[in-house]
């Protein structure tokens, strides 16, 4: 039975993938960067916030701290200042500050690709991790962030709510190649259709398969 229920959800999340592949032709990230150093950087930033607030101070950042080396040597008011308007701007200049020098002193000043390293910097959880795995070195890695974990759930995917177990359950069902822009592409659907507060079901490439779906029932 358990087998069964298994092969179930795998065949749903292939078809959601395969879904969301027809909708979201190019799956992007939404994060402004030109190489995986920034993208660690507008990662971290983007904690609590949004992707648009992000981008629009990470041009200033950037420029005055163009790689691991100037921002580990940066003055942490400075910092503060440029990315005051993403919140917790104090502990985000904090780890951007920490992050860098762990990077130029254990790193050689390079982004590490392997998610055992990744965590081990300051501001760097899995979902973190698994971004710049997938997005800026297309390796496997599967971000869960609010929406794809809220998603999931409401497709059926996954009961839990542990980003760690959710990310575990949907790994098990897609092919790794799969996992990046199965994220990306999820976090694209929550943004524009399946809002956390009033989901457009009737604008839904999943209504059909959606166990959630708030238009009249029929069988599924
Ligand atoms: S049918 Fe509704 S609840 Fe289900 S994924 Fe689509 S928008 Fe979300």
């Amino acid at each position: 039975m358990v087998a069964e229920n298994s092969a179930q959800r795998a065949h749903s999340a292939g078809v959601v993938a395969a879904r969301l592949a027809t909708a979201y032709p190019q799956a992007v990230c939404e994060l402004d960067h030109c190489n995986p150093f920034q993208l660690l950087v507008a990662t971290i930033l983007s904690a609590q916030t949004t992707d648009a607030r992000v981008n629009m101070v990470t041009p200033e950042l950037f420029a005055r701290y163009t790689d691991a080396v100037a921002l580990s040597g940066a003055d942490q008011a400075a910092v503060e200042s440029i990315v005051k308007s993403t919140g917790f701007y104090q502990s985000k200049a904090r780890n951007l500050i920490a992050m860098a020098t762990t990077l130029v002193e254990r790193f050689d000043a390079r982004v590490p690709e392997s998610l055992e390293e990744l965590v081990t910097l300051a501001g760097v959880g899995r979902k973190t991790a698994n971004v710049v795995r997938s997005v800026a070195f297309g390796l496997p890695g599967l971000p869960v962030d609010t929406h794809v974990g809220r998603l999931s759930r409401r497709l059926g995917l996954t009961v839990e709510t542990d980003p760690v177990k959710v990310e575990a359950e949907l790994g098990d069902q897609l092919p790794s190649a799969a996992w990046g822009d199965f994220s990306l592409r999820m976090i694209l659907h929550g943004r524009r259709v399946c809002a956390a507060k009033k989901p457009s079901c009737a604008e839904c490439v999943l209504e059909d398969v959606c166990p959630s779906s708030t238009l009249p029932t029929r069988p599924r």
